[in-house]
């Protein structure tokens, strides 16, 4: 700050004061979403803090984080939890962004500048087909020597972030978001590991039920039809007899992934009990059966060997129900359960039929005798 010798020192203290207060204010507020960047407790309030809280706060047009696309976990962690929840557009994950952030950042310093005067590639890479914000400053996420992403403030104003001002409060600000996604992506993945069965890979039962209970509100916010399969590995007891629980669990495993391959991403497959899977799929019962006759193929050509190279010869049984789900919340609750129970009656029939089978009730009750 220059003053011209001819200010009143009473007006050039009153400027610095007013300049003091302006720092602590902006500070207090930095530490206000920093605490709760810090107590966040899952990825969704995490990002809702970073893209919603923060503009609105500093008056920034635009908050973009670029996670590094070489740290797989953070992505597997985001992916279920935040991505599934809302519009992330300003969650990138783009190699050529990172590409341009590193030249930009050089030394790991943080640029600032406006984004028109980038070159065009550089800036498609940030901004995408977006209009670029006036001005902005990109932060380096970096803990010791290895960055993980970088954030990104933009601002309508051209003359809010120009190279030499002073970015010490910001970098703090980046420091303190890179600790909390840090300890956000621990807290999201326990709670993973909760949700997962060590051995196949594939969601609990735990799981599984949430994920029934989110699947049958948005099929009744949108009348489509929901199904689920119910898949039972045949005479399991007899292949643990024979080729011992080791092989049984590599059996289990390898039946796991053949489910999991047979059905669309978005699907949800889960290990329900010991050798029994359920799955979740979006889709009417004919969609469903056509999906089950494939998993039960699929698996009665897995090739599996025992410890002496033999092929052990494996099959499920599997149960279908349907439901289209309408009505409250509680109807919506209702008809799931109905649901599994039938998928659950009609891998009994299956058994009963001759085990290597798909199956569905003939005589399905309507939907409307449920309610
Ligand atoms: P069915 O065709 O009627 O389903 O016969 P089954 O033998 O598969 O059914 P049963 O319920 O009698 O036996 C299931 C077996 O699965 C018994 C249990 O020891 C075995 N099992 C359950 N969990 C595991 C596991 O994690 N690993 C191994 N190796 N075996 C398991
Ligand atoms: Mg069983
Ligand atoms: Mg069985």
């Amino acid at each position: 700050m220059t003053y011209p010798a001819q200010t009143p020192l009473s007006e050039r203290l009153r400027s610095l004061v007013d300049t003091v207060q302006h720092n602590e204010r902006t500070l207090r507020r930095f530490q206000d979403v920093e605490l709760r960047l810090i107590g966040a407790q899952d990825f969704a309030s995490f990002l809702d803090t970073l893209f919603g809280h923060l503009p609105r706060e500093f008056s920034l047009s635009a908050v973009t984080l670029w996670l590094d696309e070489r740290a797989p976990m953070l992505l597997e962690l985001l992916e279920p939890a935040a991505l599934r929840a809302a519009d992330h557009s300003n969650l990138k994950t783009s190699r050529e962004a990172r590409v341009v952030a590193q030249r930009l950042c050089e030394d790991g310093e943080p640029w600032l500048g406006q984004p028109a005067r980038l070159d065009s590639a550089s800036r498609r890479a940030f901004f995408g087909e977006a209009p670029a914000p006036a001005s902005a400053i990109l932060l380096p996420l970096a803990a010791g020597n290895s960055v993980s992403g970088y954030l990104c403030l933009g601002s309508d104003d051209a003359s809010r972030f120009v190279p030499g001002m002073a970015t010490d409060i910001l970098e703090r600000f980046a420091s303190i978001v890179t600790a909390s996604l840090d300890n956000v992506a621990h807290r999201e993945r326990l709670k993973q590991l909760g949700m997962t069965d060590p051995l196949t890979g594939l969601s609990n039962r735990r799981y599984f039920d949430e994920r029934l209970r989110e699947e049958l509100m948005r099929a009744a916010r949108y009348s489509v039809p929901l199904a689920c399969l119910f898949i039972d590995v045949d005479s399991f007891k007899r292949i643990n007899d024979t080729y011992g629980h080791q092989t049984g669990d590599r059996a289990l495993a390898a039946v796991a992934a053949c489910v999991r391959q047979q059905v669309r991403l978005g699907d949800t497959v889960a290990r329900y009990g010991g050798e029994e899977f359920a799955a979740l799929l979006q889709g009417d019962r004919a969609d469903a059966q056509t999906v089950a006759e494939r998993v039960r193929a699929a698996v009665e050509k897995l090739e599996l060997l025992d410890d002496d190279g033999e092929r052990i010869a494996l099959t499920v049984s599997i149960g279908v129900a349907a439901r289209t789900v309408s009505g409250s919340p509680a109807d919506a609750l209702a008809l799931g359960r109905a649901m599994m129970d039938e998928a659950d009656r009609a891998m009994y029939q299956a058994k009963h039929n001759g085990r290597n089978r798909v199956e569905a009730l003939r005589k399905a009750p309507t939907d409307c005798a449920l309610r």
